[in-house]
């Protein structure tokens, strides 16, 4: 089943405490289509600017990812975020965000896209995401993503969008300024009663939590001892589920906990080098080779 994902086309610049890298490929989007795409094919919706290099464009469409939803806008410039991450490689701290294109994209999808049965609203702002919602009425799953930037510039907005979706996938941080409540548990929940069915809440090294009425559990992180840059591990975890998921065709509570294991595992890769540059050197094969890993880690 196509997967329609809109976000942010970026191009980053990383600090880590050993390593400085500038301009490099990322975005919202740009992580999950390619994480996406080891599963099925993606329809991904974004804008860039004058200097994006089209080599990118042309290793996404190289992964079955359909780029008609890519839109150049001329005299701008691409989104950049630029970020630091502290000696423990968990918390890292937005040094800089420049919208550029992303704040005057307005997204009129191709009629196909429109047509999408899985529907990822990746992070950008949140005005974005519900002019593509609009866009695609007939979705059967809708899952959202969004961040401190949004929780507090487009809060009602973002009460809009709660309502009109299915899964909401945000970070540990995330989920407490939106609750106001450090207890994750209850913080899952109460994000839950906003109108999502279902909530994910990711922990960074420590795994992913999930909520819905009747399930609370959480799912470990694979441990790597390579952690070089963690840049699009949240990205690439959803990327990672929906992808599954929209494989599979399917998203009953089994088939959700097996897309979470996908998610963490498509997120494992992600660290271990800068941008794509591990994902580019993996197949299908690793993630399977890596699951029967984890589930023997798993089981007891
Ligand atoms: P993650 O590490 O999974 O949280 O995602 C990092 C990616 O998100 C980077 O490649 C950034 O370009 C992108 N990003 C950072 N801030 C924002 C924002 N406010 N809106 C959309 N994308 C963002």
């Amino acid at each position: 089943m196509p997967l329609l994902v809109v976000g942010s086309v970026a191009l980053d610049s990383i600090e880590t405490p050993t390593e400085t890298r500038e301009n490099v490929l990322g975005g919202s989007a740009v992580y999950f289509s390619y994480a996406a795409s080891y599963f099925t094919s993606v329809r991904l919706v974004g804008v860039v600017g004058d200097d994006w290099p089209e080599a990118h464009t042309e290793l996404l469409r190289s992964r079955d990812i359909d780029t008609a939803g890519l839109k150049a806008l001329p005299g701008t410039k691409t989104f950049r975020w630029r970020g630091k991450y502290f000696d423990d490689m968990n918390t890292r701290e937005t040094l800089d965000v420049q919208l550029n294109a992303m704040g005057r994209f307005d997204p009129v999808l191709p009629d196909e896209f429109r047509r999408s049965k899985f529907l990822f609203l990746a992070n950008g702002s949140t005005d974005l995401q519900l002019k593509v919602l609009d866009q695609c009425p007939g979705a059967s799953l809708r899952v959202a993503d969004t961040m401190d930037l949004w929780i507090r510039s487009q809060p009602e907005q973002l009460s809009e969008l709660l309502r009109r979706i299915d899964g909401l996938v945000l970070n540990d941080s995330e989920a407490r300024l939106l609750t106001g409540d450090d207890n994750l548990v209850r913080a899952g929940h109460k994000v839950r009663e906003r109108g999502p069915k279902f909530v994910v809440i990711k922990k960074g090294e420590h795994g992913a939590m999930f909520f819905s009425r009747h399930e609370t559990y959480v799912l470990p992180a694979y441990p790597t001892a390579r952690v070089v840059d963690p840049t699009g591990a949240g990205d690439s975890f959803a990327g990672g589920m929906m992808g599954y998921l929209a494989e599979q065709d399917n998203f009953d509570p089994r088939t959700l906990k097996e897309a979470m294991a996908y998610g963490i595992l498509v997120a494992s890769f992600t660290v271990e080098d800068f941008s794509l540059d591990r994902l580019r050197k993996i197949e299908r094969a690793d993630l399977e080779h890596r699951m029967e890993e984890y589930r023997r880690m798993l089981s007891f």
